[in-house]
């Protein structure tokens, strides 16, 4: 991990009263590899670790921390500043309603976030409005009603008008600019402080599409756009954002699907390339997994420095640099179980057929004998397949496994990226186990076993 390169990296800096350019350069390559691993965008990268090189070289080493760290501390410094420093609230219209238009990629989840921001609203006081303007899925408008329903907050559809028996006429069916335009006449009329309108997305950037949303940013004059992007799309992420920024303009991200692998890269190289603030994170498909998004927080994310933050702040308090380089030796001992470990437990499974037998001679095993003989050999090959193909980093940190790198993992070794999806999932389930372990030193939920 980047806490156990970067402690090495401490090891060798010890003792120096003045950071050289080349202990600034031995850093700051560490920072990159993580922020590359991460799927932060390259230009983004570099643009960062230059601007941490100037800070760094030749900094005095104070007396709680030694070099490295205060380098660490400097790049934690500077990520928070990209990712906006303070989390940016939504801007209100002076003469409600104050219209919030979101645009983004097919399955980015847009959908989803206009349930969880009128939840949100709703919660707060507001009155919003959820208004269907992706008429180019059949089931888009449907499946909007449903997510305001399950939120508490009325939707306005093209001829079916408002759910919930509110009951407006629609003579806008098919047109999803006008669609727009009468939801925002609509939630002016009825006194709804907040509109959010959903659009329609493309499997990619689509000129088409853009227009469209284009058109309704023009018929609406939206208080804010918010680009709505899958964390996981990682690098990709980068283009995207660009299409949209010229194609559509908007004024904050919220990036989704912050509950699965992605490390967050995808929020450094979107505010670095358009400069626009991710002001929201969606954690999850339930309506409630959402949240203000915390750019310290998410700093600590993508460099997977939480233990060296932690390990900084003890430094600074204790002003005891060796306990913590203490602290961090036991941290790099306490390693995480990898895939790696995954692997060698499958061999281990795989020598186990004699087992079966002999657990059929033994009474009362009946249905743990079942369980085995469910367990099927094929697909532990399928399985050892998708995990030798697989690089050494992406075994040690399944989560670096963004979309690119499971579609290339999944060709590589003959398999379909579900497969793929399906083992990180189950291996994901099984490391929490083992951390859970680790801690309390049973096996939790299991009967008969302690903790
Ligand atoms: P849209 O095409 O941009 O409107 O995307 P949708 O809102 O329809 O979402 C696409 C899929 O992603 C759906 O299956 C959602 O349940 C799922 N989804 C949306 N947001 C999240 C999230 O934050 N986490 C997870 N795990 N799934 C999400
Ligand atoms: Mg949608």
């Amino acid at each position: 991990t980047l806490s156990d390169r970067l402690t090495a990296t401490f090891k060798s800096l010890r003792g120096k009263g003045r950071l050289s350019e080349a202990d600034v350069d031995a850093t700051i390559r560490e920072i990159r590899r993580a922020l590359l691993d991460a799927d932060v965008a390259l230009p983004v990268v570099r643009q960062f670790t230059s601007r941490i090189r100037e800070r760094a070289v030749g900094i005095e080493v104070s007396q709680a921390l030694n070099p490295a760290q205060q380098v660490v501390k400097i790049v934690n410094e500077e990520l928070v500043g990209i990712l906006g420093g303070e989390t940016r609230r939504l801007r209100f219209a002076k003469n409600p309603p104050t219209v919030i238009m979101l645009a983004g990629l097919q399955g980015a989840g847009k959908t989803t976030l206009a349930g969880k921001l009128g939840r949100w609203l709703r919660e707060q006081g507001h009155t919003p409005l959820l208004v269907a303007s992706d008429l180019q899925r059949p089931n888009a408008v449907t499946q909007l009603e449903v997510v305001g329903q399950r939120a508490g907050v009325p939707v306005f559809a093209p001829e079916r008008g408002v759910s919930e028996g509110q009951g407006v006429s629609g003579t806008s069916q098919g047109d999803p600019v006008k669609v727009a335009r009468d939801g925002v006449a609509f939630a002016r009329d009825k006194h709804h402080d907040v509109v959010i309108i959903d659009t329609a997305g493309r499997l990619g950037v689509d000129g088409e599409l853009m227009q469209q949303a284009a058109d309704i940013k023009a018929a609406t004059s939206p208080d804010e756009v918010l680009f709505v992007v899958d964390a996981m799309i990682g690098q990709d992420a980068v283009n995207t954002a660009m299409a949209f920024m010229d194609g559509v303009g908007f004024t904050g991200v919220v990036l989704s699907k912050l509950d699965g692998d992605a490390r967050g890269g995808a929020a450094l190289s979107v505010m670095g390339v358009t400069g626009q603030p991710v002001m929201f994170a969606s954690t999850g498909e339930k309506l409630e997994e959402f949240e203000l998004f915390h750019p310290d927080r998410m700093a600590s994310r993508i460099l997977d420095m939480g233990d060296i933050l932690t390990l900084i702040e003890q430094a600074e308090k204790a002003f005891d640099a060796e306990q913590a380089e203490k602290m961090a030796a036991k941290l790099a001992a306490d390693e995480d179980f990898t895939l790696e470990d995954f692997l060698a437990q499958m061999a281990a499974l795989k020598n186990m057929g004699s087992l079966k037998k002999m657990l059929g001679m033994l009474p009362g095993m009946g249905e743990l004998r079942e369980q085995l003989d469910n367990f099927d050999e094929r697909e532990m090959d399928r399985v050892e397949a998708i995990i030798k193909s697989m690089t050494p980093l992406e075994r040690r940190q399944p989560r670096v496994l963004n979309g690119s790198r499971r579609l290339r993992v999944a060709k590589g070794s003959g398999t379909q990226v579900s497969e793929v999806n399906t083992l990180i999932e189950r291996f994901g389930e099984a490391q929490k186990m083992m951390r859970a372990m680790r801690r309390g030193g049973g096996m939790p939920g299991m009967p008969g076993m302690p903790g």
